[in-house]
Formats: structure tokens, C-alpha cells, sequence
């Protein structure tokens, strides 16, 4: 066994590149098939799955009872067979077993597994493993890995806001809170306050972070606990400044991550998103016009503007602005030619809203009197440029890229009324 550690490791999906080489692979047990003399395991990696062909009298001997699931690593020479998966095979040499799977309450090396959304929750641990389910998050990553480098790009120092605070931001009813010693504090809603604080510092910042609401209705589109990307810049002037980043920002998550997965598993049958060089902005009055809403704007309101502007502008995207000012919360800034009219704007990507933002306050005197902390006033005190942000909810842009219908797909571990654990 210890001649095993001179080896290459290499990734199941580099298999090609090895062929006639020894080679050791780690992975775990995704299903194994026995015959007499011949045992072919598929072993699945944190990528990939390929296929172990086991011959040896001494390791058959070894893999006669092993069970799907277990870790272990294994050692062999590649070799082509057009019969395997993927094209090539390791013909097993030595193998070295880390643990040994249970009997499991699920079998997840089925080729289709179909379980109701409870089940498939309550063993995520085990769920998650299935190809098609990590792949969901995989692609989750690369998007946050995106956003981080669209953002650096722009110049944004990337922060981490505290969680627990003493004061709920967002206002509303869907605050957390919980004892912090003797005295009560709350889960954050949202960065706002932090990323206004660090504006101050930094002048462009973002963060990708989790955000706690209470919403207590059961919806397909809410969690109780999401992770929020939010960017917040200094010295910009206009919603329009905001609305052609996030634009640009939308057309590169979705051009990059198009370039860099290179195979959708067939389970999905994926339409790629159709995003114009400028996506269609409407103002809040022709949105409640055009979806025929009679003074606000809900779901079912902006899935016909989704469908209005795929119609009209082969647009999976829009961008709605000028919301009134009382549907924002308090540091949202007035539109000064139009009372009453706030100057900020959702994006609803495929009939969904996954993007506020707008711009904010910036005067000491709008938030003197606001019931914040007197730390977060300082920074007004101090003078604060123009300036502005936007939070787009990860969770929400998988579940639409994907073409989920419940928001509880596109999350690891969801949180909501009835669930906190896994
Ligand atoms: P909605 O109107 O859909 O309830 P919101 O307007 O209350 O959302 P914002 O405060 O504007 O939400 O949050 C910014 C973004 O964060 C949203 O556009 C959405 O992508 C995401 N988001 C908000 N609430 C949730 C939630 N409960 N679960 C998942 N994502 C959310
Ligand atoms: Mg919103």
C-alpha cells in the first residue's frame, strides 16, 4: 500500500491524459456491479465518475461486500475501454478502503431517484452526493466566484458585515431576534447599513454574504436564510449608473458561466437565458400598466412583465424603476423632480425579481433623526458622497437558470417555517 503515495493523483475526469499510466484516484463508491471473476465499481470524485475494473483474485476478495458510498482510493493503470463511461477504465492494482458505508436510509447510485421535497431535505447529506445535485451547486459557486471577479474588477473592496446587530435595518416584520446576553438582538436583514459605512471608507464595496427574514408566508421564491450579493459604490449619481452595472454584471455571470460549464447533466434540460447588449427598462407606472395590476406589483405581475419582455425584446431580463417612495425602506433616496417617486429599480429575470437597488440618502440630515444606531450616523457626519448599491439573491438566480419552481433546489440547506435542520 505505501507505494501508493508515489503515485500521481489524479482527478477522475483526467483520465485521458493518463492512459497506460499508474495513477491513484480518490473518490467514493458510487455503485458497484459484481460478476464471478470481474468487479467494476463506479467510483465518483468531487467532478467526475469513471469506471475501476477489478480482477485480481485478493481484490475481488476485498470488494466482494463493499457497500455504494464508501470512500476509499485506489490505485491502477489507465487504460481505453469504449465500453466504460467516458472511454477509459482503471484497472485496479491496490486499493486502500477509508471507511465503509452503512446501510443507508436512501439508495442514491439509482439512476433516477425520485423522492418527495421533504425526504430528499431531511437527507440532503446524502442527496446532495447525487451528480445532478451538486452540479446545481457547483454552478452556484461559480457565479459567486464570478461575481467576486466582476466586482474586484469594478474596484470593490470586498467586506464581511456582521450578522448579529441591535437594529433591524430593512424595518417590516421579518426580523429575527435573539437573546445576546440578557439584551436583544436581531439577525440582519441585509448589509445596507455596513456597506453604507464602508462606502465611506473604501468609496466601492461588495459582499457575499448570508441575510435573515422572517417572512413568515410559505412561498416557492422565499427562504428564511439566503446569501445576498450586494455591491454598494461612492460618487455615482443615478439609478442609470446603477442599472448599467447590474446590467453588465447579469451579462457576465451568465456569458462566463455559459463558456465555463462545459456539460449540463441531461437531467436538466437547460434554455439558456437571452440577454440583449441592453436589457429593457420600464418605469413602475408602465410596468402596473402593461401586467394590468391595479396599484402594486406582485408575482403574478411580474411573471406577465417576464413574458412581456421576452415577447417584445427576446429579453429574459428587465429592469423596472421608479418604485414609489413608501414601498422602499427608509434610506432608499427621492426622486427630486417626481415626489413621492423612489429612485430605485428591480431586475426580474425570468418573470422573478432577483436584484434591488438604488440610490441612497446621503445627507447626515435625512438620518439624524432615523432610529439607527449612532455609529451608523457618524458616518453622515463624517460626509458621505452620492452614492449607491444593489443585493441580488444567489438562491433566486439558480432557481431561474435552472428553471426551478421552488426556490428550495437552488439552496444547500434550506431554512424556512418548518425547517432548520439539516
Ligand atoms: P420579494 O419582493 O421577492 O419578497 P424583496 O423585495 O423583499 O423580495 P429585497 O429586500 O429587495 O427583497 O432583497 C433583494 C434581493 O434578495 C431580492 O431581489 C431577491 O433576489 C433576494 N431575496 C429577498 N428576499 C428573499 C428571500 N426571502 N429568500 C430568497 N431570496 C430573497
Ligand atoms: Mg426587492
Amino acid at each position: 500500500m505505501n507505494s501508493i503515495h508515489r503515485v500521481k493523483r489524479i482527478s477522475i475526469h483526467q483520465m485521458k491524459y493518463y492512459i497506460n499510466e499508474q495513477v491513484l484516484v480518490r473518490g467514493w463508491v458510487h455503485s458497484i456491479r459484481q460478476q464471478k471473476t470481474v468487479h467494476f465499481i463506479t467510483l465518483r470524485d468531487g467532478y467526475a465518475m469513471g469506471q475501476l475494473v477489478v480482477i485480481k483474485p485478493r481484490l475481488l476478495a476485498k470488494t466482494l461486500d463493499l457497500p455504494s458510498q464508501s470512500a476509499i482510493e485506489a490505485y491502477g493503470i489507465v487504460v481505453e475501454n469504449s465500453q466504460a463511461a467516458g472511454g477509459y477504465e482503471i484497472q485496479l492494482e491496490a486499493l486502500k478502503i477509508h471507511s465503509q458505508a452503512q446501510e443507508l436510509p436512501i439508495e442514491i447510485s439509482k439512476k433516477e431517484v425520485q423522492v418527495h421535497q421533504d425526504t430528499f431535505l431531511d437527507h440532503a447529506a446524502l442527496m446532495l452526493r447525487r451528480p445532478e445535485h451538486r452540479f446545481v451547486h457547483r454552478v452556484a459557486a461559480l457565479i459567486r466566484s464570478l461575481f467576486r471577479q466582476f466586482m474586484e474588477a469594478e474596484g470593490c473592496v470586498e467586506i464581511n458585515s456582521p450578522k448579529l446587530s441591535s437594529a433591524s435595518v430593512e424595518g417590516g416584520a421579518d426580523v429575527f431576534t435573539l437573546d445576546y446576553f440578557g439584551s436583544q438582538a436581531s439577525l440582519v436583514q441585509s448589509p445596507q447599513l455596513y456597506k453604507q459605512i464602508m462606502v465611506g471608507v473604501f468609496e466601492r464595496v461588495y459582499e457575499i454574504g448570508p441575510v435573515f427574514r422572517a417572512e413568515q408566508h410559505n412561498t416557492s421564491r422565499h427562504l428564511n436564510e439566503y446569501i445576498s450579493m450586494d455591491a454598494e459604490f461612492g460618487f455615482i449619481e443615478s439609478t442609470d449608473e446603477l442599472m448599467e452595472i447590474v446590467s453588465r454584471l447579469l451579462q457576465f455571470l451568465i456569458k462566463r458561466s455559459y463558456e465555463l460549464i462545459d456539460e449540463w447533466p441531461e437531467k436538466f434540460s437547460i434554455e439558456w437565458p437571452q440577454i440583449p447588449q441592453k436589457i429593457p427598462v420600464m418605469s413602475y407606472d408602465e410596468a402596473l400598466r402593461v401586467s394590468g395590476a391595479e396599484d402594486e406589483l406582485n408575482p403574478q405581475s411580474e411573471k406577465k412583465l417576464g413574458e412581456w419582455a421576452l415577447g417584445e425584446f427576446h429579453s429574459d431580463a428587465v429592469f423596472i424603476y421608479g418604485y414609489p417612495l413608501k414601498k422602499r425602506p427608509f434610506y432608499t433616496a427621492e426622486n427630486s423632480d417626481k415626489e413621492g417617486v423612489s429612485l430605485s429599480f428591480d431586475l426580474l429575470f425570468r418573470g422573478q425579481e432577483i436584484v434591488t437597488g438604488g440610490m441612497r440618502k446621503h445627507s447626515y440630515e435625512e438620518y439624524k433623526d432615523q432610529p439607527v444606531p449612532q455609529g451608523y450616523k457618524e458616518a453622515f457626519q463624517a460626509g458621505m458622497p452620492s452614492h449607491g448599491g444593489f443585493g441580488l439573491g444567489l438562491e433566486r438566480l439558480v432557481q431561474s437558470l435552472f428553471g426551478f419552481s421552488n426556490i428550495r433546489q437552488a439552496a444547500l440547506f434550506p431554512r424556512d417555517g418548518r425547517r432548520l435542520s439539516p
